[in-house]
């Protein structure tokens, strides 16, 4: 790279670079950083030094173009500024994607967040019976809920639904087969893919019927002496139309107590509502699974269910047990945090109207298209009010996403805005976005930015009409 400065130009240029110490002495006294711990301020200075130093280097940059003097402060300020912002943050979800996994999946309900909050700061009863002064479960705090809920007769949390299949296969086959559909053979994404949890579980596949479809002989046909357990697989993420069939859970139960085997069904997304009765597409609940007859029902806490990340285990009492007492309960165990945002958000489902009001991924996923619409009109007037003639904004009525690996057929018309900006490409304006404070994560649709209101809360507004209009500045600024 450096190929073409000499090795005197070299020198004669790393010679004017501050050292750290000096660099660190132009802070001190500095209010800006007061609060700047030692160890981070030097960071920043030699993080500043080391990209001076390698700007230097390239041979397109004359050695005239040193920084000013006053330039360093300035660059020591956003070396800090980028050292001492959380890793973790804040963005806003401008993609219409509801359960999106790369952002965090599913938002808390406030409610919950006030039970995690009680958990963490003070101490609780996590693993203590209060009524006999002596150890208890840590399960008992969502145990009953979780059974009041689905009818099932018992419940087990694990750390996430990868993590429940994972333990239930290990606990009700390991060593032995699983009958399982081919067209059930599911990829989740992230790497879980069924046959390889089976493998891991070892517990052997048993693959029947074809791709679309798979009839009740084929399970039967392979049952055996090895068999241990019928799987189904919820298709959750995908969907197989036209010359399909499909064995009803009902109808493997009915197979499975015939031949004295349990069946499990892996329901992935889980919900406990019926989005039919919302106008959405209808997505098997939890409780229907238990009343089918379903031995082991599986689910995620933060997709459709809008709790924190975790792995529900529901189904018949001797089942849960074993699987509770498996060593491998231990290295996937729950953590009281998660366990505390959990019940809270449980605890909202016992009025279902309540749980669609408090709990933001079922307020978000049957918001209606004529609330959101208002909103996007009064954004586009303020965007529009920002009076800059380059920047055109349209409302494309398009459709926001279930996500997270949930209802894949659904599209929920949502009011979106369309923006585009003349002179800069709909790819380096969405990448500029991502840049803002707080970043702003939109898609490009047909050549322009597009911000979906439904996972944006009137709260994050502000921050996109002042991220677009930075966007606008600089842009000026380079032309
Ligand atoms: C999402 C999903 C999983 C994995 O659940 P996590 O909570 O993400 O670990 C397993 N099975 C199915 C069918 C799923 O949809």
């Amino acid at each position: 790279m450096d190929a073409d400065v000499s090795p005197e130009e070299r020198q004669e240029r790393l010679r004017r670079l501050p050292a750290v110490d000096r660099l660190l002495e132009t802070a001190r006294g500095n209010p800006d950083f007061a609060d700047v711990p030692p160890a981070v301020l030097t960071r920043a200075a030699r993080e500043v030094i080391d990209a001076e130093r390698r700007r230097l280097l390239r041979p397109e940059v004359s050695g005239e173009e040193l920084p000013a003097s006053a330039l360093w402060p300035q660059r020591l300020r956003e070396a800090v500024g980028r050292l001492m912002r959380p890793n973790l943050r804040r963005v806003v979800n401008a993609t219409g994607v509801v359960i999106h996994t790369n952002l965090g999946r599913s938002l808390l309900a406030e409610a919950a967040l006030a039970r995690v909050q009680e958990a963490a700061l003070h101490y609780s009863n996590l693993e203590y019976d209060l009524e006999g002064g002596k150890r208890g479960s840590r399960y008992t705090a969502v145990r009953d809920l979780l059974c009041e809920i689905t009818g099932a007769e018992d419940a087990l949390v694990v750390n996430n639904n990868a993590g429940a299949v994972l333990i239930s296969l290990e606990t009700l086959a390991r060593g032995r087969e699983v009958v399982v559909s081919r067209g059930d053979l599911v990829e989740i994404g992230g790497s879980f893919r069924i046959p390889e949890v089976m493998a891991k579980s070892g517990a052997r596949l048993r693959e029947v019927g074809t791709t679309n479809r798979t009839h009740r002989r084929d399970y039967e046909s392979a049952l055996g002496a090895e068999t241990a357990l019928l799987l189904k697989v919820h298709w959750s993420n995908y969907s197989i139309v036209g010359f399909t069939a499909q064995v009803p859970l009902a109808d493997l139960v009915a197979l499975g107590r015939r031949h004295g085997l349990p069946v499990m069904e892996d329901l992935g997304s889980g919900t406990f509502i019926d989005f039919s009765r919302y106008g959405l597409l209808k997505e098997p609940t939890v409780q229907e699974s238990v009343a089918a007859g379903a031995d082991i029902v599986t689910f995620s806490g933060d997709k459709l269910l809008g709790g924190p990340q975790a792995g529900i285990i529901v189904g018949r009492r001797e089942l849960i047990e074993a699987i509770r007492r498996n060593p491998l309960n231990r290295a996937l165990r729950i953590d009281k945090l998660t366990l505390a945002a959990l019940e809270g958000t449980l605890r909202l489902y016992r009025d279902e109207a309540e749980a669609v009001r408090r709990i933001p991924t079922l307020r978000l996923l049957t918001e209606r298209e004529e609330t959101l619409l208002p909103r996007a009109e009064a954004l586009r007037e303020r965007l529009a009010a920002l009076g800059d003639p380059r920047l055109t904004v349209e409302i494309r009525r398009l459709s926001s996403k279930a996500g997270g690996g949930s209802l894949p057929l659904l599209d929920l018309p949502s009011p979106c805005l369309g923006l585009r900006v003349q002179g800069l490409p709909a790819h380096r304006f969405e990448s500029a976005l991502r840049r803002s404070e707080p970043p702003i994560i939109a898609r490009i649709e047909e050549e322009a930015v597009i911000f979906d209101l439904r996972t944006v809360p009137p709260e994050d507004e502000e921050g996109i009409v002042a991220g677009v209009a930075r966007i606008l500045r600089e842009v000026a600024s380079c032309a």
